[in-house]
């Protein structure tokens, strides 16, 4: 079976969710095998979590350099995860999560190996191909690299993760960064997440659109989320006219979302908002007018007041 390699996502210690997601996408195609790029001593603390979650091998590149700078720790360390996992004929692919860094390190990476990138796949199967969700949403279509490994970036909750528990064996490996070229970390600014979940990766998401009428009365969509556990997001409408922060919105020009429950509150669903929430699982969408677009693409749609029917979800879900 080749190997497939996925880039371990981790933050103070701990796993981010996609991990989890890219290693199951990873045993659909071969054996999954994570790569830990961090400070000695970070692959220690996430073993027990990347075998649990099914990566067979765990390649360890670690150096007191590797939080200092941008991306290409992360760059060096996958290549050579490539080499030590044996090279073209071994590897089947490297599977990334579709974040910012996540696409700048494989574009560089893809250059290395001189292979072929995709890009937000929402799905992947046994032979490597990707199914993106593109133009807004409009057309799914599928993908694959015709030269070399190809190295996939997936998105946050597209992929459900089965855990089937792996060996967890790990495998250390040497790499450089060339201080000339590489762009070193001052600073990393990150805005308080409070208790609710990450937004991007959240399984559940609460939003609210322009039809929440206030940035007071935004607490009605806080309140469902709460009481689900679920991240709150918004629309750009509810983000311009001041409602809710810029780094909450849903949609072509914010973060894309893949929850396996979206819940939409005074939401139309434009197309630029359905872009960054229409592979969510299962789409719940509350609005007064029968005809909003959004109801179009829900599961289960509620016509009415929001501020009739939300308050009586939080009531009933707090009540469970
Ligand atoms: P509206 O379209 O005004 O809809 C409000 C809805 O609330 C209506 O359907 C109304 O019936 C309902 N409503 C009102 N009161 C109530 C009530 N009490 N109870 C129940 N329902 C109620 N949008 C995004 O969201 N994300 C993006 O990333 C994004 N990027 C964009 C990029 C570009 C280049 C452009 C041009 C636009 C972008 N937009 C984006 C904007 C998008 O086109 C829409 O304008 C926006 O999504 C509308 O937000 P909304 O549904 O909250 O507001």
């Amino acid at each position: 079976m080749p190997t497939v390699l996925v880039l371990a996502e981790h933050a103070d210690g701990a796993l981010r969710p996609v991990t989890g997601e890219l290693l199951t996408a990873a045993r659909r195609v071969g054996t999954p095998a994570a790569v830990v790029v961090g400070a000695p001593g970070a692959a220690a603390a996430l073993a027990g979590e990347l075998a649990a979650a099914g990566a067979e091998k765990i390649f360890v590149a670690e150096s007191p350099d590797a939080d200092s700078y941008a991306v290409t720790p992360q760059v060096a360390a996958l290549q050579a995860a490539v080499e030590a996992a044996g090279g073209a004929g071994e590897v089947a692919a490297v599977l990334l999560p579709n974040t910012v860094d996540g696409r700048d390190i494989a574009g560089r990476l893809a250059i290395r190996l001189d292979s072929g990138v995709i890009a937000d796949a929402v799905d992947l199967d046994e032979s490597v191909v990707a199914t993106l969700s593109v133009f807004g949403g409009s057309y799914v279509v599928t993908s694959q690299v015709t030269q070399g490994i190809p190295v996939i970036t997936v998105r946050a909750g597209a992929v459900t993760a089965e855990p089937v528990a792996g060996a967890g064996e790990q495998v250390p490996v040497q790499f450089t960064v060339d201080p000339a070229t590489a762009t070193t970390v001052t600073a990393v600014h990150t805005e308080p997440a409070g208790d609710r979940p990450d937004l991007a990766a959240a399984q559940t998401v609460v939003s609210g659109g322009r039809g929440v009428g206030s940035a007071d009365k935004f607490s009605v969509v806080e309140q469902l989320a709460d009481a689900l556990g679920a991240a709150v997001g918004a629309s750009r409408a509810a983000v311009d006219s001041g409602y809710y922060p810029h780094q909450f919105q849903v949609g072509q020009t914010g973060t894309t979302v893949s929850p396996q429950l979206y819940i939409a509150l005074g939401i139309s669903g434009a197309i630029q908002h359905r872009a960054g929430m229409q592979t969510s699982k299962s789409i719940v969408a509350v609005n007064k007018d029968p005809d909003a677009p959004i109801f179009e693409i829900a599961d289960f749609g509620v016509v009415g007041d929001l501020f009739d029917v939300a308050p009586q979800l939080t009531q009933e879900v707090s009540s469970r």
